[in-house]
């Protein structure tokens, strides 16, 4: 059937030679705008495909050899809604240089209330000579023939483009595009599925959809600065173009979450080399202001089948693959079985009662001694957080650290463990008692969070009676100063440094130079095996004398004989702690337990190596 002829209106924008786009803007914004539709002037005149052409920016007009104050004043312009033109110099698609006035008029549709922008362009065939900008339809913004002026302009308007940046979300929410890296956005993935799903029902054609998270995003936003945050998202988008088809949808839901769309095609080897190739090559690090920054991802693999029964839930198994990837240790990829829906959906009602004993301020801290090995007294309490669950009675950190982690609320456990620790130390200190130092574990990321030490504070414990644990993988992200920065301002307040769990990471004395930290705890691991493996003893053994020769302090952990015990000082362990003396228990139990020994849990025997347990 042959369509009916064209009206001599519709055949205008066929016919013009001037190349004419309409683009949707932002209410808020006229700078910020998603073209909508074209004429084959503007594709002819611009080197763009008409389908190109739809659904980018304005920018796709501003070519590299357009100079920055043309630039920024057409910004200016557009963001004051103003009607204007400007002769000036830019570029195709293929780089190629064209000298075009561009002229663009503000519409606004009386229907719907939107704004739009008509945006026309001439191509000139003899550029003028001398001066790049003109501006007419309107009197020029500012005087910029003076260094002072201009350079004064510039930084307005760079402001004003930053503003720009903010506001290109609300647009990219009316559009298909992330502003950020250019893919595909939430909306656009969310039609893509379903063409899939409608392809799939329809003829059967089978599709892979692969989620990927990077590892510690939130690190690099924490620590090295939201534009290195950008820059790292930016590269990932790159990599995942580059290795995917270009009929794939890529898209990034928002945050560090990636998703990639492919049809499984003949064989479902093109997806798990793809899962491959996205670990691999996001296990390379990537320059930022001249620096390699390491990154690292997780991948969560699903497939869509005919013979699936609720094909609709193909992304939430996907994220259930990325779940299971990350908890098995990150930088690798996993794929969805139906065993993974039972935990995901677990982990989820887990997420929202941590939420809820958020608010029912449901953490405690218990406690445990550590022991001075050559008096026997208490030297120190390990503060261990525990769940007291309304249900399921009192979980261990093991139970629910992970998710707490997962969803950003460890701050907030921690600062409820804080206050409820800092009351329970004021009715141990009313008793008399002089229990001389607290121990308390503290993530990475919290180290480097300022609430920490407003936490301190607020506890009023004097921060000279607090050693915080640390992991020593803390130093292993070698480029990140400000975990080291963080330590030194707790050095300041008096708080000593402890490194736990020494040994069972990538213990390295250069490390331990770095951190300089004043206690080192031996990972309970070594204590389990020395008695009956010799390697491990004298590993053992040389970790102690490393610490000795730089002054650190050493603890075992894991004392649970009175064997152990006694290895634990021949080997010249400072400080022991251990199910031996006691596990940790509540406040209450603490306080009493130790009244009754008047904090000695160590008798010294003739020989000095009898141990009694307070339990
Ligand atoms: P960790 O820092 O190594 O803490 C010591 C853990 O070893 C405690 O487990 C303690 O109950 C256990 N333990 C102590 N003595 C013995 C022993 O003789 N034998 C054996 N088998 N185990 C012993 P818990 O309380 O389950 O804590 C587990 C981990 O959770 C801690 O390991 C620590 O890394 C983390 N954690 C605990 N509380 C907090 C907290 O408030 N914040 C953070 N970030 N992490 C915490
Ligand atoms: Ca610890
Ligand atoms: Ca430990």
């Amino acid at each position: 059937m042959s369509s009916p002829p064209k009206s001599i209106l519709e055949q205008v924008p066929l016919k013009s030679s001037e190349g004419l786009a309409l683009a949707l803007a932002s209410s808020q914004d006229g700078a910020v705008m998603v073209l909508k539709w074209c004429n084959l002037a503007f594709s002819r005149i611009t080197g763009f495909e008409v389908q190109e052409v739809i659904g980018r920016r304005g920018t796709i007009i501003i070519g590299r050899d357009m100079d920055q104050a043309t630039h920024l004043l057409i910004i200016d312009k557009l963001m004051s809604w103003e009607a204007f033109s400007v002769t000036t110099r830019t570029n195709r698609k293929d780089g190629g240089q064209l000298y075009v006035r561009i002229t663009w008029a503000p519409l606004s549709d009386p229907l719907s209330g939107n704004r739009w922008w008509l945006c026309s362009l001439v191509e000139l065939d003899h550029p003028e000579t001398g001066a790049s900008l003109e501006m007419s339809g309107c009197p020029r913004v500012a005087n910029l023939d003076s260094q002072e002026n201009f350079e004064n302009e510039i930084a307005r308007l760079e402001r004003e483009n930053k503003r720009l940046r903010e506001l290109a979300t609300i647009v990219s929410q009316e559009s298909n595009q992330d502003p950020l890296t250019g893919l595909s956005n939430r909306r656009h993935l969310e039609l893509a599925l379903n063409d899939y799903l409608a392809s799939l029902r329809k003829r059967g054609e089978e599709f892979a959809v692969i989620f990927v998270d990077l590892d510690r995003f939130k690190s690099v936003n924490d620590t090295l600065g939201h534009e290195a945050g950008d820059a790292l998202l930016i590269s990932v988008a790159k990599t995942l173009r580059h290795l995917s088809d270009s009929n794939d949808t890529v898209a990034r839901l928002g945050g560090d979450e990636f998703v990639v769309l492919k049809p499984l095609g003949t064989s479902a080897l093109n997806i798990s080399g793809l899962a491959d190739s996205i670990i691999s090559e996001l296990a390379k690090k990537f320059s930022f202001e001249g620096r390699g920054i390491s990154r690292s991802a997780s991948v969560g693999v699903a497939i869509a089948t005919k013979d699936m029964p609720t094909p609709e839930q193909i992304m939430a198994d996907a994220d259930a693959a990325l779940y299971h990837a990350k908890a098995n240790g990150r930088g690798r990829w996993s794929y969805f079985t139906s065993e993974m829906h039972a935990d995901a959906n677990a982990t989820k009602r887990l997420a929202t009662e941590l939420l809820d004993a958020c608010d029912r301020r449901e953490f405690v801290p218990y406690f445990q001694a550590i022991i001075d090995a050559k008096t026997g007294m208490i030297a120190c309490a390990e503060v261990l957080v525990r769940w007291q669950h309304p249900k399921r009675g009192l979980l261990l950190p093991a139970d629910f650290l992970d998710v707490a982690g997962k969803i950003g609320i460890e701050d907030k456990i921690d600062s409820i463990v804080f206050e409820a620790l800092g009351k329970e130390i004021q009715k141990l200190d009313a008793t008399g008692f002089n229990l001389p130092k607290l121990s308390i574990n503290i993530s990475a990321a919290r180290l480097a969070n300022p609430s920490l030490i407003h936490d301190i504070r607020v506890s009023k414990i004097d921060p000279k009676r607090i050693t915080v644990e640390i992991l020593e993988s803390v130093y292993l992200e070698e480029e990140d100063n400000s975990l080291l920065l963080a330590l030194s301002e707790l050095k300041q307040l008096g708080t000593s440094i402890s490194v736990d769990d020494f040994g069972t990471g990538h213990a390295s004395v250069q490390g331990l130079l770095s951190i300089k930290p004043s206690i080192l705890k031996i990972d309970r691991q070594f204590m389990m095996t020395a008695l009956d493996n010799e390697s491990s003893m004298a590993l053992f053994g040389s970790i102690v004398s490393i610490g000795k020769s730089l002054d650190i302090k050493i603890v075992a952990e894991g004392v649970e004989t009175k064997q152990h015990g006694q290895l634990a000082v021949q080997l010249g362990c400072d400080y022991l702690q251990g199910f031996y003396f006691g596990r940790p228990v509540d406040a209450e139990s603490f306080r009493e337990s130790l009244l009754q020994a008047h904090g000695a849990v160590w008798e010294q025997s003739e020989k000095s190596t009898l141990l009694v347990s307070i339990d």
